[in-house]
């Protein structure tokens, strides 16, 4: 029900018998006078008008304020009902707005009010705020000395991401242009190209990690999104613009802030053009064609600390001209579209017993074209609109090894700095360095393999060290990987092998 001070003068007679309780009402009320034949009192002649609320006539009640439906107030009643209204905390009601608060006299069951505040003159269509852009237009916001060069970039990304020499090259001077172009607008008419980009390599990597340690280096909002969770608007999953208003939300609602970050649309290959496929394809080649427009920049409503957008939710307007695109996928099976390139063109003539040349070459992803994207099943416009593209290698076991122990924030760093916390010294020695990758390489998955399987071995002895003071080194050894030994424990001071309560762990 709604209810506004004229609403409230207005209805009273439909209120009548609610439970609002006014308390000059409720009075009459419990007098029994009832007021509806008085309506019929009007200013014929004959009768007098009388007050609705305190029901005497106009003689001793004095000049009445005459509403619509012959309805007529006396002067006191009036300004009562007005000191009533405005002293009535309907904020507090407001935003109490499910009336739990019963107990403590707030609210009524059943009855809700409407700020007026948030009404518009016309409709009544609740506000629609938007954050203020304080927006200088073509002013440039990011000082061109301000940014870091390629090298200094890579130099950094080598701190945390192992291999990838390649691709950690082409994303820093991406990015580096990027930024540059952001910083400049346009040049002297000649407008710099986005360098969105797409990234390809198997599962685990590096390529989440590698955006994650560039967007922090760089100081901007990143939002990862997967492409597998996008639909085309209208049907169940992710509105493509979902990914926008994460990116906002990862730049604290900063409209400005998030225009100039980074989505990362990771599993891109899961939306290739289904192929043979007569039913409409709404969560691929439809997914693409949505994302044309974000990709070269457009005006996006997104909606504001929320994923859906509702009449609730305030909107506001990102524009994607400066968000940096990088999408991530394995593309399985691309390898397969390369080497039929390959083989095609070295069968004709002659040269046909060199149909298994590329067979074992290993890094054959990185001789990937755009033809062969498109062949996978991306639409040329998408393709077109990636124009920095690049491949990862997989994963070997040296640089298995490597991550495990090299980066700045490698897993074993990790575990020693918990285990120097109980002073005890955690080392691994090289043999179960290379175990450890090993058992990672079988797994198929990249380096996500790793930190799963050292923390099965570390469970133990996280468990049993605290246990005993006098424990000051652990040494993790091939035998405790492969299940021949177990860890080598030092005591401190004297040194003494595999306590009893230590000899326990091993590896079954
Ligand atoms: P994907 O290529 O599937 O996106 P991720 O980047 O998510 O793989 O890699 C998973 C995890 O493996 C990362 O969180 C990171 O810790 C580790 N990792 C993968 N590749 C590397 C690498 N080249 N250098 C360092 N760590 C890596």
């Amino acid at each position: 029900m709604y209810r506004d001070y004229g609403g409230n003068i207005k209805n009273m007679d439909d209120h009548r018998d609610d439970n609002y309780e006014d308390t000059e009402l409720e009075e009459q009320k419990s007098a029994g006078v009832e007021g509806s034949e008085e309506k019929k009192d009007d200013s014929s002649g004959d009768y007098e008008d009388v007050c609705f609320i305190c029901r005497r006539p106009e003689s001793k009640a004095g000049k009445m304020f005459r509403l619509p439906n012959h309805i007529c107030v006396c002067d006191d009643c009036m300004h009562k009902t007005m000191d009533t209204v405005s002293q009535f905390d309907y904020q507090g009601l407001l935003n109490n707005p499910n009336m739990s608060d019963l107990n403590s006299g707030k609210g009524f069951p059943n009855i809700s009010f409407v700020n007026l505040a948030d009404l518009r003159g016309d409709g009544g269509i609740p506000n629609k705020q938007k954050p203020k852009k304080k927006k200088k237009e073509s002013k440039a916001e990011i000082d061109i000395r301000d940014i870091m060069p390629p090298h200094k970039i890579k130099q950094k990304l080598d701190e945390y991401v192992v291999g990838q020499d390649h691709a950690k090259k082409v994303m820093s001077v991406a990015v580096y242009n990027h930024y540059k172009r952001v910083a400049t607008g346009t040049m002297d008419e000649i407008e710099i190209e986005k360098s969105n980009m797409l990234m390809i390599g198997p599962t685990g990597c590096g390529k989440t990690y590698l955006v994650k340690t560039l967007a922090k280096l760089l100081d901007v909002p990143l939002a990862i999104a997967d492409a597998t969770s996008l639909t085309e608007a209208g049907y169940i999953g992710d509105d493509i613009e979902s990914v926008v208003s994460k990116l906002l939300a990862a730049a604290d609602n900063d409209v400005e802030r998030a225009e100039r970050g980074i989505i990362f649309i990771d599993e891109i290959d899961k939306i290739a053009k289904k192929k043979n496929t007569n039913a409409r394809d709404v969560s691929g080649e439809s997914v693409q064609q949505g994302m044309l427009k974000l990709l070269e920049g457009a005006e996006v409503e997104v909606p504001v600390g929320a994923n859906s957008k509702n009449a609730m939710v305030p909107l506001a307007t990102v524009n994607t001209r400066n968000i940096l695109f990088i999408c991530g996928g394995a593309f399985p099976d691309l390898d397969e579209i390369i080497k039929q390139r390959l083989n095609k063109r070295t069968s004709i003539g002659y040269s046909a017993e060199l149909k298994d040349k590329y067979d074992k070459e290993k890094n054959i992803l990185s001789r990937v074209t755009v033809e062969d994207i498109r062949k996978f099943g991306m639409i040329p416009e998408f393709i077109g609109r990636l124009p920095v593209i690049f491949t990862l290698e997989g994963l070997n076991r040296d640089m298995m090894v490597q991550i495990l122990s090299e980066p700045r924030n490698a897993i074993l760093k990790q575990y020693q700095k918990l285990l120097e916390l109980d002073e005890v010294e955690l080392l691994f020695d090289q043999g179960a360095l290379e175990a450890i990758a090993d058992k990672a390489m079988e797994k198929e998955t990249g380096a996500r393999a790793l930190r799963a399987i050292i923390e099965e071995f570390m469970l133990d002895i996280m468990y049993e060290v605290p246990k005993d003071d006098n424990i000051g080194r652990v040494t993790i050894t091939r035998e405790y990987i492969e299940g021949n030994g177990g860890p080598i424990i030092d005591i401190r001071s004297r040194s003494a092998e595999h306590p009893d309560h230590l000899k326990e762990i091993r590896q079954s």
